[in-house]
Formats: C-alpha cells, sequence, structure tokens
C-alpha cells in the first residue's frame, strides 16, 4: 500500500499546524496518519487512492455514511446557496428544536452550540448557575470534551489537571470516580454533597473502551443526585441518536436526567452541539436567565438542515434496523473469532457502537482503569496497522469506539470479520 502523498502532506502539515493535525487523536497512527481524500458510502478514499471500509465514521457524527440521501443533500446545498449565516433566528432551528423534544425523554427545551465541547462546557455552567454550587463529579476514563472543568485526572481526593493550562484551582472543583462504582459516588457526596452542582457522566463510555453501565448505576446516579439537590448531567454527545434510537440512550437505559448534552449525530455532519433538558432549567441561559450563553455561529442554518433532514431520514427509514443488525453481526462475528483466537479479549458495543478490547483476562472492563491496564499499544502499533493493510479502517487508538452507518453493507461486514481473524 503506497501513502506518498499522505507522507507529503503530513511534512507540509507538520510546519503550519501543530503536531501537523487540528485535532489531537488524529496524530495517532504512526508514522504518519494518512490524509482523506474523499468518502464513498461505507468507505473512504485517501490521498494515496487506497480505499478501506471505514469503520470511524467520523468519529461518531456519520449516521447515514458518507453518501448522504438525496433530501438531506439538498437541504444542505439549499440552505449553503441562499446565504450561510445571519446573526439572526431561522425556522429550521425551530424545526429542529421541535424534533429533538418530541423525540428524547427528558428535553423540554434545547440550546444550540456548535461543538460538543461547547455543550459540556455550557451545561456545566449551566449545572453552577442553577444550584450555586461549584462541584462537579465526573467519571475516570469519560470524555467531555477539551474543556477546563473536566480535563481533570486523579481521584475526588487528589483531582488534578490532566492537560498544561488548566488551573489546580479549576481541577479541585472537580471530582473524578470510577465508572459503575456506586461506592465511590456514596463518598464523595457524604463529603461535599452540598457543594456539588451535578454528576456528569456518559450513559456508555464512548471514547474510552467501550464501557457499559451496570444494572442501575444510572438509577442510583438519578436517586443519589436528586437527594442531594445536585443536577444529572447525561453527555449523550456520542450516545445521542444512536444507543436507543431517535429516543437516546436515556431511553434504553430508562433514566430520565435533568439536562442532556448533544453532538455529533445532531448536526448531520456538521459541526454541533446542544444542551437540553427541562424548560425550568434551560431557561436558566441567557436571555431567559442568568446564565451567559452565545455564539456566533450557534443554530447555523445549514447545520441545522443536515441535521433535521439525518434524523427525519431516520425515522423514515430502516436506518436504526439496518445498522444495528449490522452491528449485531459483527459483535457476534467478532466474538466468535475472539473465542477462538484471543480468548482474553473483549468485544463491547451495543447498537451501532462497537470495538474489540484487547484486555488480558477476558473480563469486560467495568471502568476507565480496566480498559487502561489492556494491550493498548498492541492494538494501535501493531494489529491496527495490519487491519489498514487489509483495506479495514478502525479508530485510531484501543479508546475511541467504531461506528457502523446506513452506508454500510453485509459484505463491508464480511470483509471486516475476515480481516479480523488474519490480525488477531
Ligand atoms: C465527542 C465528544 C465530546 C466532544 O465533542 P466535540 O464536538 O469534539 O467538542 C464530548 N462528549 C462526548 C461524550 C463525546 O463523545
Amino acid at each position: 500500500m503506497n501513502h506518498e502523498n499522505s507522507r507529503e502532506l503530513y511534512d507540509r502539515a507538520l510546519s503550519v499546524l501543530p503536531g501537523g493535525v487540528n485535532s489531537a487523536v488524529r496524530a495517532a497512527i504512526e508514522p504518519y496518519p494518512f490524509f482523506v481524500q474523499k468518502g464513498d458510502g461505507g468507505h473512504v478514499v485517501d490521498a494515496d487512492g487506497n480505499r478501506y471500509v471505514d469503520w470511524v465514521m467520523g468519529l461518531g457524527p456519520l449516521l447515514l455514511g458518507h453518501d448522504l440521501p438525496q433530501p438531506v443533500q439538498s437541504s444542505i446545498q439549499q440552505k449553503a446557496s441562499e446565504g450561510p449565516m445571519y446573526g439572526m433566528p431561522t425556522e429550521v432551528e425551530v424545526d429542529l428544536a421541535e424534533f429533538v423534544v418530541r423525540h428524547v425523554p427528558s428535553v423540554e427545551k434545547i440550546r444550540f452550540v456548535n461543538s460538543g465541547t461547547e455543550a459540556t462546557t455550557s451545561a456545566v455552567r449551566l449545572a453552577r448557575g442553577y444550584t450555586g454550587r461549584n462541584k462537579i463529579v465526573i467519571n475516570q476514563g469519560g470524555y467531555h470534551g477539551a474543556q477546563e472543568s473536566t480535563l481533570v485526572e486523579g481521584d475526588a481526593d487528589n483531582p488534578a489537571p490532566s492537560s498544561a493550562g488548566v488551573p489546580q484551582a479549576f481541577a479541585e472543583h472537580t471530582l473524578p470516580v470510577p465508572f459503575n462504582d456506586q461506592e465511590a459516588v456514596t463518598e464523595v457526596f457524604e463529603e461535599h454533597g452540598d457543594d456539588i452542582a451535578a454528576v456528569l457522566t456518559e450513559p456508555i463510555l464512548g471514547n474510552y473502551g467501550i464501557v457499559h453501565p451496570e444494572d442501575g448505576y444510572h438509577d442510583f446516579l438519578r436517586e443519589i443526585t436528586e437527594e442531594h439537590g445536585s443536577l444529572l448531567i447525561f453527555d449523550e454527545v456520542i450516545t445521542g441518536f444512536r444507543v436507543g434510537g431517535l429516543g437516546c440512550a436515556q431511553s434504553e437505559v430508562g433514566v430520565t436526567p435533568d439536562l442532556t448534552t448533544f453532538g455529533k449525530i445532531v448536526g448531520g455532519g456538521f459541526p454541533v452541539g446542544a444542551i437540553g433538558g427541562r424548560a425550568e432549567l434551560v431557561e436558566q441561559f441567557a436571555p431567559s436567565g442568568p446564565v451567559f450563553q452565545a455564539g456566533t455561529f450557534s443554530g447555523h442554518p445549514v447545520t441545522m438542515a443536515a441535521g433535521l433532514e439525518t434524523l427525519q431520514f431516520a425515522a423514515e427509514n430502516d436506518v436504526y434496523g439496518h445498522v444495528g443488525d449490522l452491528g449485531d453481526r459483527l459483535r457476534d462475528g467478532l466474538a466468535d473469532i475472539v473465542a477462538d483466537q484471543a480468548p482474553e479479549y473483549t468485544v463491547a458495543g451495543t447498537d451501532s457502537m462497537f470495538k474489540v478490547i484487547f484486555t488480558r483476562d477476558g473480563e469486560a472492563p467495568t471502568n476507565g482503569a480496566d480498559v487502561k491496564n489492556a494491550e493498548t499499544d498492541r492494538w494501535r502499533r501493531v494489529f491496527w496497522g495490519q487491519m489498514k493493510d487489509e483495506g479495514i479502517l478502525l479508530s485510531q487508538n484501543q479508546f475511541e469506539c467504531q461506528f457502523v452507518s446506513y452506508g454500510h453493507t453485509d459484505e463491508d461486514v464480511e470483509r471486516t470479520l475476515e480481516a479480523y481473524k488474519e490480525a488477531l
């Protein structure tokens, strides 16, 4: 496989972009990432003309695959041709808001922003503003974007910035606990209950694993937050409109959070984020409330049209059936291969999310530490490259999950299982 053009592009990129990329994880591939020329259904073609079955799918946003159905495409093109944006409200923002409110159990009102990071940043500010409290409980191994309140590692007794540039004084307002650990949450509420504005959690850890919640974990979070007057925030940036269909993961988990953050799919492949929840809460945002929140590009007409038409297409066609069936076939096939060839590994995922975790003991991970203990170097440095050489593109490291799209086919699944059989 020739990668000369990617190599040259990366060489140029290194001179003008930090690390040669615009988002950190893209540089994980060694010795250099390949550059994409275009997408095609469930495939991508790189700058050297190599074609791959693409399970990265934009790292989450592309529910329909690379070829947008005709109504989605024409709506996007029409909005773009009418002038990209105005700094004034448009009808399509109301249409998409109504759609989300209609389908997601916890959402009565919603504010659209431009990224998942912006959504979680605003949700944390809203929770602090509403409760008058400072502390946020997060999960170790959870991901909420590149924001100050969640770039925090360590534990509740010793929180520390996980990035340069985050003051220790900020990190002290964040309490990281292991996922699925009810005792740890009980302890932080015993110690800090009166100062906890919110528990911010992913329904399923999607950026570190995948790790599934144990039965009752989210019910427990619902109860303990209510007991202490704290908010429960589900970060559904990755699970929203992917797990549990149009009702999102919360409809599958059966727990109603106070606030939900969205991103990825809800923008149909364009930059997006959103914060939804009970009307009384979301109205705390300016101008109806005291929590400042604003954005030049927020509710961008092209994004709103792409999101609305994508979700409407999913509502009217068998999108979730298709991706769920292929997801099941992948996970079942992978489970057989793993049982035969690498019984210490674990197949994780649900709906259209999947991942083989290189665990050392065949035990499904229950928290971030379990995933961290997996053979992450083997995954990225040995296994990933062999899959790529077989024409199968997996996410850039052990931690990011992989996605089935409406553009994938039975043949893509068969080829992928064959490649796993060779590479594992
Ligand atoms: C992707 C993601 C984010 C960050 O969204 P960006 O659009 O990349 O800023 C936040 N939370 C979760 C759960 C995500 O998967």
